[in-house]
């Protein structure tokens, strides 16, 4: 016997009720048993003083007449009598319920669940609880149309006097002792059956801790694998050539890419595969981070490739690169879709021949025909954009190459230590000195007039300028046209006073590419665009950045939006044009005008919005927890965490027999456990 078996072994579980269990996910006795109510009906016994209309109420008093059951209609009937409560008298009725009457008897104790009408004083009786009964809770669980909450409560009641005594405790008392845990045995009896609220919070905490525990123990335990796997590559680089690099920098590291620069050349050295989240606000100095990493490889004679979302991006970092580059003999080349075929066949060749040092470009790095000599590093920007399938294939064009993973869009630390718990994440939390801060204001639509007096002003102040367009997710037509409408709207308010250009994701990437030279040449002033250019540009003499309908946008969002503007020495702006519907969306406006920081930001985003919708439910990957919350258990998630990270780090865990359980959890069979050091 044994918690594994199928729910089917407890009686009264036939092959209907197993699919209908099934269908709840309950399969075996363990998952009957963690199978936990969502909330509890409160049955303490409560005086009349103090109850109200509606009320769901245990009362308890003394029968004073039989029962008597009338008929009315076909079907229906009515039991009622009346009982003394502290000397109150009170009329009982129960509906349909006429097998109920041979339990009550004049003169009799009896305690009755039911509903308090206060205008009649009278109760509509729910059940008939046991006099005996000292629960003062009862569990109410997720029922479905083919089984009964009341029938789940009558079957994890048999599972548990039935299979309490086998229940395995899944960690070891010192653990338990630790972070102050039932076992798993008691947590399952409190969490069904408590007998007051403190019971209840102590087996939650329990289950809350033990979901993160596992989970994150699973986390740590497949990276620190992929680390110890040798298939990795070790780049050897050299560290002169890099100290030279920094030092011909027209400016110093900040502390924060210091430490981040050392987190990556520690993990390039070792065999194991790198697999890296460099998390780093818009502004924050990513590039010279990558490009540091780049020139390692190459100094250790091996290949690198970055990869952009879009070819502006791609175009945009192999400036960059040229320009950081520029005392170094490396060799980097661009490709992109746009790529001309005859340039294309020689970078293909050159490449293959270990000829160009580092490759930069879009999705066209992942076509089949290219091939690299020794691809040790795979840095991706922007990594959410891309699918998981084009990760791997660049990956698997070197021979399990260390990757590096750039994002700007802050994702804050309750989720990245569970969505990336298999992955190191690097971060960048200090901007680089004398930036200024943006200043962002929240406008309504009908101030709109008064705003273009503004952008004039910085117009003439020879500054130019970022128009969004109102995000329409539905339509990329839509898209298209309405920065088409506002394109024609500043056209006209502006006049002579400076060039409009239109950029929208319709069009071919040389319009684009064209666009986009052109305002960084400033041939254009004011640049209207949907947000296509959301990610990377980088043109220091925007000061200015304008968005339309700001409310449709995410708070994580507008702030990437924001950070094209304030890369000079100018003042800068952010304007938000909206007029939100109800008090978040106002909320939110007064959040992003008030906020410059993208994890605080993001961490804001994520309370208001819940967690589910940080990125999309479909993509945001996060596990599922029964009970815990990653948002309002941040604290045990924390916790439990650290009780991960050091278990996985110690030899107790791969030896001890108290670790047996959580090791066969884990699914670790005895041959993993020999890759200890
Ligand atoms: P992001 O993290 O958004 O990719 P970038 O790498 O584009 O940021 O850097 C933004 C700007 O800051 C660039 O113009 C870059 O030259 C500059 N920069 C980067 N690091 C520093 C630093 N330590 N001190 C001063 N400027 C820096
Ligand atoms: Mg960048």
């Amino acid at each position: 016997m044994s918690i594994a078996d199928t729910v089917a072994s407890l009686s009264g579980v036939g092959e209907k009720r197993a699919e209908a269990l099934n269908d709840l996910g309950i399969v075996t006795i363990s998952d009957l048993l963690t199978y936990y109510p969502f909330r509890f009906e409160d049955l303490t016994v409560k005086s009349i003083e103090e109850i109200e209309d509606n009320d769901k109420v245990v009362l308890t008093g003394t029968a004073i007449s039989e029962g008597t059951v009338s008929y009315f209609g076909r079907k229906r009937n009515r039991l009622s009598f009346r009982m003394n409560c502290e000397h109150v008298i009170v009329p009982v009725t129960f509906f349909n319920q006429p097998y109920l009457k041979k339990q009550i008897d004049a003169g009799k104790e009896i305690k009755v669940f039911g509903k308090w009408d206060a205008t009649r004083k009278s109760l509509n009786g729910i059940k008939i609880l046991s006099t005996e009964l000292t629960n003062q809770q009862e569990a109410i669980y997720h029922s479905s149309k083919k089984i009964r909450q009341s029938t789940i409560l009558k079957l994890i009641k048999q599972a548990w006097k039935q299979y309490n005594e086998v229940i395995p405790e899944d960690l070891p008392e010192r653990l338990r002792r630790e972070y102050n845990l039932l076992t798993f045995k008691e947590m399952i009896h409190l969490m069904h059956f408590p007998t007051d609220d403190l019971d209840l919070e102590k087996a939650r905490h329990s289950v809350i801790f033990r979901e993160f525990f596992i989970y994150q123990l699973k986390m740590i335990w497949l990276k620190r694998q992929l680390k110890q796997t040798q298939s990795g590559q070790m780049i050897d680089y050299d560290v002169r050539q890099l100290i030279t690099f920094f030092d011909s920098l027209p400016y110093e590291l900040t502390s924060a890419q210091k430490r981040v620069v050392n987190e990556i050349c520690k993990d390039l050295k070792t065999n194991g595969q790198m697999f890296r989240l460099l998390q780093g606000d818009v502004g924050s100095g990513k590039t010279v981070v990558a490009a540091s990493a780049i020139l390692a490889a190459k100094t250790a004679g091996k290949q690198a490739a970055l990869m952009a979302p879009t070819e502006i991006l791609a175009s945009q970092h192999k400036q960059s690169l040229d320009e950081m580059f520029k005392n170094t003999d490396i060799t980097i080349e661009l490709l992109t879709g746009s790529t001309k075929k005859k340039e294309r066949d020689n970078i293909l060749e050159q490449l293959e021949v270990g000829k160009i040092d580092c490759v930069v470009g879009t999705h066209a790095l992942i076509q089949e025909d290219v091939r690299f000599q020794t691809l040790a590093l795979v840095i991706t920007d922007e990594q959410h954009r891309f699918g998981v399938g084009q990760r791997k294939m660049l990956r698997e064009k070197g021979l399990n190459p260390d990757v590096l993973f750039m994002t700007a869009t802050p994702i804050p630390r309750t989720l990245s230590i569970t969505t990336y718990g298999e992955m190191d994440v690097s971060i960048i939390d200090e901007m680089p000195s004398g930036r200024k801060p943006i200043k962002t204001f929240w406008i309504r639509p009908k101030h709109f007039e008064r705003m273009t007096n503004f952008l004039k002003e910085e117009l003439k102040k020879g500054n130019q300028v970022y128009v969004i367009s109102p995000l329409i997710e539905e339509s990329e037509m839509m898209d298209v046209e309405n920065a088409t409408t506002l394109f024609h709207m500043y056209q006209e308010i502006l006049g002579e006073k400076a060039a409009v250009g239109l950029l929208h994701g319709k069009m071919v990437s040389a319009e684009k590419e064209a666009i986009m030279e052109e305002f960084q040449r400033n041939e254009i002033q004011v640049l209207v665009s949907t947000t296509v250019i959301e990610v990377g540009v980088n043109v220091p003499n925007a000061t200015l950045m304008i968005i339309h309908d700001a409310d449709r946008f995410g708070l994580a969002q507008l702030h990437q939006l924001r950070g094209r503007v304030g890369r000079g020495k100018q003042d800068s702006y952010c304007i938000l044009i909206a007029d939100p519907k109800g008090e978040k969306g106002a909320e939110r406006m007064h959040i992003i005008t008030e906020t410059s920081d993208g994890f605080v930001l993001s961490q804001r985003d994520l309370e208001m919005r819940g967690s589910g919708d940080i990125f999309g439910k479909k993509q945001s990957g996060l596990p599922e927890f029964k009970v815990a919350d990653i948002i309002e258990d941040f604290d045990v998630l924390e916790e439990a965490r650290e009780a991960a990270r050091q278990l996985i780090y110690s030899k107790e865990f791969y030896q001890d027999e108290d670790y047996a359980e959580l090791r066969a959890q884990l699914g670790m069979t005895s041959e993993n456990e020999t890759i200890l050091d």
